[in-house]
């Protein structure tokens, strides 16, 4: 048996988002790649990924929730200030 290695190749656009607002960051990507395939010769696709990644308002940590049983089901993780809004929330339902 001998051994092949598939290469995957890309070219990754970075956009200067430094005047850009966040409302308007999608628009400004979509502007991008219109001006590339209108552009650039030899394309496969071009298209605009958007990763969402969620941070507690309080202390900008990444959201991660309990999965225990000993916590509430949605229990934040990362500081009190979350965990009292979490607690406040639950007992305004
Ligand atoms: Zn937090």
């Amino acid at each position: 048996m001998s051994k092949y290695i598939e290469r995957e190749y890309s070219v990754i656009v970075e956009p200067d988002f430094r005047l850009v607002d966040e409302d308007t960051k999608n628009r400004y990507c979509e502007e991008i790649k219109l001006d590339i395939e209108r552009h650039v010769d030899g394309l496969g696709s071009v298209y605009v990924s958007v990763v969402e990644n969620a941070t507690c308002s309080f202390c900008g940590a990444k959201w991660e929730t309990y999965d225990e049983p000993n916590y509430p089901e949605g229990f934040p993780v990362c500081c009190k200030k979350a965990q009292d809004e979490f607690n406040k929330e639950q007992d305004d339902e």
